[in-house]
């Protein structure tokens, strides 16, 4: 038989395909060829590949990257800044006065920051709504991380762009750049029905409708949030949205905390999107969404951090760990959110949460090579008789210690190759200093 070649060759690790039947082969070997997986099977059957480059797992976890479906990464710059406050009070008097500093260049810099934490935690595609969106694409690019991006649209003026026309022409603009781009895709993203008129959520989905973009917003986070909306229209976010002609399979719903039974229903009628942030509902004492209900309707969840400020990292193999064990605390029940469908949410149904389930989240003939390798031989990972329970409830990000990004090598023995993180470091403790001299 003729020797088959590759461009990288992964061998001795334990892989976690996480694809439709959870096959997991104990002693693996995956061949990447330019930006997709080529083969992947038994390392027996790669004896006679040739590779320009082999990597050896050294008996570690070979699985798709993490996908973070929402956060707004340049909040890197807030990490720390307010904590243990009222939502209003964390809001008004802190982040949004720090916000109104922030320009094109400071949110390059934070968002290069979180691509480094979050490559270095394992994660290798992240959905982003912020401002300056246009810098968060090219740190995403730059860091050669995949990113869902788009410019947060509000009834206010915006420091970026202005009045809200000039954010659906930003929005467009963004679509113009970007679109034929390999790794950087881009979202319309409304950021809530509290903070956006009708008319508003009405033109953000027919600009995502027209162009099948995903639609990003934040839903049912908060009781405050359904109180206010009750008030001005006399349903809930979710039965307004319904009313405006939003929901759709494309809709990414952040949070979802406080649903009602006939929100469930409508949330699985029309097949919407669900972003699980576990960790930040908590820290915003937001409420627990209710998850597992929504699994056993058959919608359609991923996991997110949220932003820096509300978590505060952006490490999803701690997002995991939460998630697993609060839905545990919350129903009484130690069988809810095992540990396989935790790490399915934060890996295939994360990428079907963006619309990019036939491209990344298993690892698969055909797919894109986007994975991680984990280091297990560490005190805390030893013994193990479980790989998918070490990922989920033992397992940190700095366990991670390689990563590839559509084919390219962009973390490899726990050192970034895609950027000089003393310097990334470097420009984001000066826009600290800058923030607290006011
Ligand atoms: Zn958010």
């Amino acid at each position: 038989m003729k020797p088959k070649s590759a461009d990288i060759l992964i061998l001795n690790g334990t892989i976690l395909t996480m694809d439709i039947t959870d096959t997991i082969l104990k002693d693996g070997g995956l061949a990447i060829v330019q930006d997709r997986i080529a083969a992947i099977g038994p390392a027996a059957e790669f004896s006679g590949w040739r590779a320009a480059r082999v990597i050896d797992a050294g008996g570690g976890i070979i699985m798709p990257g993490l996908i973070n479906t929402h956060t707004h990464a340049a909040m890197t710059c807030f990490r720390g800044l307010a904590d243990d406050l009222q939502l209003m009070s964390w809001l008004n008097d802190h982040i949004f006065p720090a916000e109104a500093k922030l320009d094109a260049q400071k949110v390059y810099s934070g968002t290069l920051l979180a691509c480094a934490e979050m490559i270095m935690s394992g994660t290798t595609c992240f959905c982003d709504m912020y401002l300056f969106e246009d810098a968060v694409a090219h740190a995403a690019d730059d860091a050669g991380m995949r990113a869902v991006v788009g410019e947060v649209l509000y009834d206010f003026d915006s420091p970026n762009y202005g009045p809200i026309a000039q954010g659906f022409e930003y929005t467009r603009k963004l679509i113009d750049t970007w679109q034929k781009h390999p790794r950087v895709n881009i979202a319309v993203e409304p950021h809530s029905a509290y903070l956006c008129a009708p008319e508003l959520l009405q033109e953000a989905s027919d600009l995502a409708q027209d162009f099948k973009l995903p639609l990003v917003i934040h839903l049912a986070e908060s009781k405050s949030e359904v109180s206010q909306i009750k008030a001005r229209f006399d349903r809930t976010p979710v039965e307004h949205l319904t009313e405006l002609g939003v929901l759709a399979p494309n809709v990414v719903a952040c949070h979802c905390v406080e649903l009602a039974e006939n929100d469930i229903a409508l949330l699985k009628r029309y097949d919407v999107k669900v972003a699980h942030n576990a960790e930040s509902n908590m820290k915003l004492a937001s409420g627990v969404a209710p998850i597992p209900r929504l699994l056993r309707e058959g919608i359609c969840v991923g996991l997110g951090t949220d932003g820096c400020a509300s978590n505060n990292n952006l490490d999803l193999f701690l997002e995991m760990d939460t998630v697993a064990k609060l839905h545990k605390a919350k129903t009484l029940d130690p069988t809810v959110m095992d540990a396989q469908t935790v790490l399915k949410m934060a890996t295939l149904k994360g990428a079907q949460v963006l619309g990019l389930e036939s491209t990344v989240g298993s690892l698969e003939p055909g797919k894109k090579a986007d994975l991680i390798i984990v280091d297990t031989a560490r005190p805390h990972l030893t013994p193990m008789y479980n790989p998918v329970s070490h990922m989920v409830y033992a397992a940190r990000g700095s366990d991670v210690t390689t990563v590839i990004i559509d084919g390219t090598i962009v973390l490899k023995d726990g050192q970034l190759r895609t950027m000089n993180l003393d310097s990334v470091i470097n420009d984001v403790n000066k826009i600290a200093q800058e923030i607290m001299a006011k």
